[in-house]
């Protein structure tokens, strides 16, 4: 069944087309990533998504989520599904985070557009299953007290304190060491298993293999292929995915 269906999406920034006529789709329970060099067009698409565009970025086309059009919602009712139904994972926590209040907080304040249960608890819960080994002390810190590898986790708990349907995640695990990588994809591979979606835009080929059920392949903002890792492991035709498989290749030899 279909959770998201992207189709001829096109943004332009100033006369610079950025992504030109994207469709695919998200299944749900799937997990599909979103590859491609820099500059593609990923977090472009993510962005238009989750509504999180500039302003003066031009979107068309259409973002179906649950028979609702994602691209032309009203700002406030779009901020509403971004925090309970969809959580988005920013490439930059940083920028995210708001340094005037603790981040647990901030995870509280997102548990709130949801529910008004237990929202101190559930915080500190999925502070816990993103590896933080002392929730408690995060919790009532401020970002800047955070290194760069546990804003990007809390980043996760708050995107994630809500059990969203679809999960939105930009390159999730650059900050994060290879131990906590690992729990990281532990996690996307549960909400796959609770039957919730995953679409993560990434640079690491071992993380496609580790967890993608399908891959959306980007060149200079179009789509230049898509399909099953099987298949993409089998037949690639683009010489991205080609390195991308000999990458695998690589890595399985171990
Ligand atoms: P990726 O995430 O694949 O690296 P982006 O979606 O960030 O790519 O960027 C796609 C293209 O759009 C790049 O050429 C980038 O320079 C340009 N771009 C991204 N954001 C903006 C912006 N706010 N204003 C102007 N150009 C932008
Ligand atoms: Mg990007």
């Amino acid at each position: 069944m279909t959770l998201l269906e992207v189709k001829n999406l096109s943004v332009s920034y100033g006369g610079f087309k950025a992504v030109q006529n994207v469709s695919f789709k998200v299944d749900k329970g799937e997990i599909v990533c979103l590859v491609g060099e820099s500059g593609s067009g990923k977090s472009t698409i993510l962005r238009a998504i989750a509504g999180l565009l500039p302003e003066s970025a031009k979107v068309e086309g259409s973002a179906l989520f649950e028979g609702k059009d994602l691209l032309k919602l009203p700002k406030r009712e779009l901020n509403k599904i971004r925090g309970s139904l969809i959580g988005f994972i920013f490439q930059e926590p940083s920028l995210y985070l708001d340094p005037l209040f603790k981040v647990g907080k901030q995870i509280e304040e997102t548990c709130l557009i949801h529910s008004n249960k237990r929202c101190r608890e559930k915080a500190i819960l999925s502070l816990e299953k993103t590896g933080i080994e002392d929730p408690l002390r995060v919790y009532n810190s401020y970002p800047h007290q955070l290194s760069g590898g546990l804003k990007q986790r809390v980043n996760i708990a708050d995107a994630t304190v809500n059990g969203p349907k679809l999960l939105l995640a930009d390159e999730p695990t650059t900050a994060l060491d290879v131990s906590t990588q690992k729990r990281i994809l532990k996690l996307f591979l549960k909400q796959k298993e609770e039957g919730r979606s995953v679409l993560l835009v990434t640079h690491d080929f071992g993380v496609v293999w580790e967890v993608a059920d399908r891959v959306v392949v980007l060149k200079d903002g179009k789509l230049v292929e898509e399909g099953s890792v099987f298949d993409l492991y089998r037949e690639p035709k683009h010489p991205y995915t080609k390195r991308l498989v000999s990458i695998f290749r690589e890595l399985s030899e171990f």
